[in-house]
């Protein structure tokens, strides 16, 4: 094991798990400390995985639109070294309903042509098309399952979807961390986990590495925080965060997961849509939506230069 680091990670999360990967493959000597038993168990574990490029700024969409091109390669980006086999990036696509509240998609296709990122506007007829389960009635404002209104239309009518092609779902983002972390290794990036970061010690006015539980110092010019939802508290232990103009809190996410509708199969039906993963349908919905696209003219998804 190296004794000296030009970089700790604070964090084995997805995010600190490519950090190191890249860090590694730069010839950089990494540390990467995580608190958790296991690369990606933290909040990276209890992600529905979703892989789209739109956000609502325009650096946040380009890097999510480029990450695209990367999970296409993925076996290749990573290597075939992890035994426990190679996470699957499922590129079916992305479709958002147009309603008030998301601005009718306006400001987010704004920036999606300003990056050049692919996408196709679905009048109702052509939703409704392609996956007649779904309604366009509008039911907003969201209400909570035990609201008696829960679930009555407002008797609005949504304009419609837009389809974005570069755009699905990884099939297992723990362990596409995991792979991140086993080519990181094979860079020579060094994990260690059970062990949490609890102090990050100054000298020179510089940061020296981080302080472990148990009181061990780890010295390296340069620590990077990817602590994930707590990141704010290692901002906090580096006295850093009084000065930052974006602070950042743990928020609670609540995700749902509800049957088909009576009579569906989407395994014969939905393969054109993102409908989000179930195991039972994976491989169907591995067909890939591009198709839906092309019925009317090709868009192109390559890589931009
Ligand atoms: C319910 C839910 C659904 C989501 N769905 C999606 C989605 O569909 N698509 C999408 O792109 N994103 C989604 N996200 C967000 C996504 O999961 C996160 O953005 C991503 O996993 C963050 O990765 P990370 O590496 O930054 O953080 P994490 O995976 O949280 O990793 C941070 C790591 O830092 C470690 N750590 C923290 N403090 C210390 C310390 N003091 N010392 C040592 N280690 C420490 C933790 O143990 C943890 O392992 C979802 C999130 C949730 C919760």
């Amino acid at each position: 094991m190296a004794t000296s680091y030009d970089a700790v990670v604070i964090g084995a999360g997805i995010i600190g798990a490519a950090t190191a990967l890249s860090l590694s493959r730069g010839g950089r000597r990494v540390l990467v400390v995580d608190k958790l038993p296991a690369s990606g168990y933290g909040s990276t574990s209890g992600s529905c995985a979703i892989v789209r490029p739109f956000y609502s700024t325009v650096e946040g969409s380009a890097l999510a639109y480029e990450s695209h091109f990367y999970w296409m390669e993925w076996p290749d980006f990573v290597g075939k070294g992890d035994e426990r086999g190679i996470a699957r990036y499922v590129n079916c696509g992305n479709l958002v309903v147009k309603c008030a509240r998301n601005k009718y998609l306006k400001p987010i296709l704004e920036v999606m042509r300003e990056i050049g990122c692919p996408y196709r506007e679905l009048d109702p007829a052509e939703v409704k098309q392609r996956l007649p389960i779904v309604t366009l009635e509008s039911f907003d404002p969201p209400r909570r399952p035990e609201d008696a209104a829960f679930g009555t239309s407002n008797g609005e009518m949504l304009p419609g979807a837009v389809f974005f092609p570069t755009g699905g779902y990884v099939t297992d983002p723990q362990l596409a961390a995991h792979n991140l972390q086993v080519a990181a290794e094979a860079a020579g990036a060094v994990f260690r986990f059970n062990t949490a970061v609890v102090e990050i010690p100054r000298r020179a006015g510089r940061v020296d590495g981080v302080v472990l539980a148990g009181g061990e110092h780890v010295p390296a010019p340069v620590v990077v925080n990817v602590a994930g939802p707590h990141s704010f508290k290692i901002n906090q232990m580096a006295d850093v965060e009084r000065g930052m103009k974006i602070k950042t809190k743990a928020l609670r996410h609540e995700v749902a997961h509800v049957p088909s509708p009576p009579g569906f199969d989407y395994a014969v039906k939905a393969n054109r849509f993102y409908i989000l993963p179930h195991q039972k349908i994976k491989t169907s919905i591995e067909s890939r939506m591009r198709d839906i696209l092309d019925e009317r003219e090709p868009v192109d998804v390559s890589r931009p230069r």
